[in-house]
């Protein structure tokens, strides 16, 4: 029983394909974990490097405690079930179960004088996996006398035995007839729970991911794009890709734009003359340029959110004219296929097609039907980009502020800037990313509600007359209480234009690493006589000053990029303002000034060119030396765009 960690994990094939791009993850042990996409998404060559069978091109793979990017496959303590079986024909169930513990090697004491495991512990092992399985009769039958449902048994039969940390499974239903797939689908969930070890299963089939999976990547280009739990998945996609594929029959999307009229907000969709308003209150989240009735969006709801029940459509707040093209009868439910666009054919897939879900639907082709839409189920997207412009934990809250005499106000609230935010009078627009609200300060505030959203809580806060969104490290209450602005991360905005930029909370450098002769004197401990030996040493070259390389940085750079190429290509390094610090020798940069930000100073230092804020205690100025945390670097290969450390 183990967990998995995947760190930045990335697969560049020999032909220069990337199948994989910069993975990460945590799995808790016992955890049922899918990973689902369309074909050629990555999801396979993932599971093939936690198996030992890819090798990974760069990041870090950890199976419990152990980093296993260089562990043999067998020594990685997994079992793998394929699509195809992979069973011997020659060999009887039985035979084929016991396979691998007849050649696994045990620790040899007085039972095991051959380091092997006994007939009877082996039989054991069997007819205990048979049982499990319900396939205990056809242990002396070969495979071909089995169907497909038995032979796939069989193969999780031999994996189980195994009692591996990890059981990764690629597809292991695709071979199977619908009905089969789905009563496998129940026992492949019945043995998780059965054998208490985590689970990876790969699929390109929603469904079964929804149904099994206690947690979901959802994969696409060789790029993850969300990982949650089906539910979450379902209510909560953080974009149009996601939205579309997890569900039947796929989400509806509309082009349109919204509006925000005092308290409610209107949607327009584009083809329709339909007025659907929605309360504001449901957009608290989102960016506010998105509501002025010109950004495009793409509108999404679900075949079972339009409804032309009666009942519905008489109480509904919104409804939408249906040009209906035709019907898909499902016995218990009826598709009906039409167009809001009554010039729309309902047949092609547009951004006017419309799929609803009818109970008993007595709508003929070519009827204009009146649906209700659940407005509360509406979900939204930017026009171009497709992620979700509702997100549920929003990374900056969008306020109306102004500016007098270097005070900051807004809600009613008076904040007096440091001496680093220099901004003239005047209204502006004031970004303050969530993460740089939090509890505790001295600006009065009232947390209307929470929610736990990624493990992390968001609090809803009301400042004066304004909304503000912030994160708690733990728990947090509602009611009164104070709060505090991290002000370095705040900007002030005029007319789209940057005023005042939030300070960067990264910093860049670039350089390579190289290798060189180094000659050194060592003496023999048996004869005291000292001699020259030269060895081959790995340096950095940071922003133009040489460090040592640290051995997991060299190791995983050549790794990644072999021995050639691992010396002398450009890499960026990037840290944050706090692990840079003055030294006497290191990385020679200009202090340009100092950012006061009250209860923090950092210096503005150029290093060749790249302007860097660094947490600075002291006053410095003028030319200086910085010295990186080499343990806090992250490194990035800068032509492939791989993060190596
Ligand atoms: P999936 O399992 O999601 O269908 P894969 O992980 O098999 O996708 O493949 C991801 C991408 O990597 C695809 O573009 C595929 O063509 C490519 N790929 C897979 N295996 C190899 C290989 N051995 N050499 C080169 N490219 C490969």
């Amino acid at each position: 029983m183990a967990g998995l960690t995947f760190k930045h994990i990335y697969k560049v094939y020999p032909n220069g394909t990337k199948a994989v791009n910069d993975f990460n993850m945590t799995v808790a042990d016992k955890e049922f974990i899918v990973f689902v996409g369309p074909s050629g998404c990555g999801k396979s060559t993932t599971l093939r490097m936690v198996a030992g069978l890819e090798d990974i091109s760069a990041g870090e793979l950890t199976i419990g405690d152990l980093v296993v990017n260089d562990v043999e496959p067998k020594d990685r303590d997994i079992a793998m079930v394929f699509q195809n079986y992979a069973l011997y024909p020659h060999m009887t169930v039985y035979d084929n179960i016991a396979f691998g513990l007849k050649l696994r090697r045990v620790p040899r004491d007085a039972q095991h004088k051959n380091g092997r495991m006994t007939r009877d512990e082996i039989h054991a092992k069997v007819t205990e996996a048979a049982e499990i399985l319900g396939i205990t009769e056809y242990l002396g039958k070969k495979p071909k006398e089995m169907s497909g449902g038995q032979r796939q048994r069989v193969s999780l039969g031999r994996a189980i035995v195994r009692e591996p940390k990890v059981m990764l499974l690629d597809e292991p239903l695709s071979n199977l007839d619908a009905k089969l797939r789905t009563q496998m689908r129940a026992e492949i969930s019945k043995l998780h729970a059965k054998l208490n070890t985590t689970f990876i299963y790969v699929t390109h089939d929603q469904v079964e991911a929804m149904t099994m999976g206690t947690r979901i990547v959802v994969m696409k280009d060789g790029y993850v794009q969300q990982i949650d739990t089906p539910k979450n998945l379902y209510n909560y996609p953080g974009n149009k890709f996601v939205a579309g594929f997890i569900g039947t029959p796929q989400m509806n999307f509309f082009t349109g734009t919204l509006k925000k009229e005092g308290e409610t907000v209107a949607i327009r969709i584009d083809g329709s003359d339909a007025e659907i308003k929605v309360p504001y209150s449901m957009l608290y989240k989102t960016k506010p340029s998105y509501l002025n009735g010109d950004a495009p969006v793409c509108i999404g709801l679900r075949a079972e959110d339009i409804s032309i029940d009666p009942e519905k459509v008489a109480s509904a707040a919104a409804l939408i004219k249906v040009k209906v093209s035709h019907k898909e009868e499902l016995g218990n439910q009826t598709l009906i296929y039409g167009d809001i666009n009554m010039a729309g054919d309902g047949y092609t897939e547009s951004g006017t097609r419309v799929i609803l879900q009818a109970n008993d639907a007595e709508v003929q082709s070519g009827e204009i039907v009146t649906a209700a839409l659940n407005i509360e189920k509406i979900h939204l997207f930017d026009g171009q980009t497709e992620v979700s412009i509702m997100p549920r934990l929003p990374e900056y809250n969008y306020l109306d502020c102004t500016v007098k005499g270097g005070i900051l106000s807004f809600g009613g609230v008076q904040i007096p800037l440091p001496p680093a935010i220099e901004c003239a009078d005047g209204a502006f627009e004031l970004l303050i990313p969530t993460a740089a609200v939090k509890q505790g300060g001295n600006i009065p505030a009232e947390a209307l509600s929470t929610e736990v959203v990624d493990g992390k809580t968001l609090v809803s806060y009301m400042v004066g007359g304004q909304r503000l969104f912030g994160l708690s490290d733990g728990p947090a209450d509602c009611g009164k209480q104070n709060i505090s602005l991290d002000l370095k991360m705040i900007a002030l905005l005029k007319d789209g234009q940057t005023q005042v930029a939030a300070m960067p909370q990264k910093i860049c450098m670039e350089g390579f690493m190289f290798k060189q002769k180094v000659k050194a004197e060592t003496t023999d401990e048996k004869t005291g006589k000292t001699k020259t030996v030269s060895r081959i040493e790995f340096f950095l070259n940071i922003g133009g000053a040489v460090f040592a390389a640290p051995d997991n940085i060299s190791s995983k750079l050549i790794s990644a990029m072999g021995v050639k190429k691992a010396f002398g290509g450009k890499l960026r390094f990037e840290c944050s303002p706090y692990d840079l610090k003055f030294d006497q020798s290191g990385i020679p940069a200009a202090v340009e000034s100092i950012a006061d930000y009250g209860a923090e100073k950092f210096a503005v230092c150029n290093i060749g060119g790249n302007i860097a804020y660094v947490s600075c205690a002291d006053e410095v100025s003028g030319n200086i030396y910085l010295r990186p945390d080499l343990s806090a670097l992250a490194v990035i290969q800068a032509d492939l765009d791989i993060r190596i450390v």
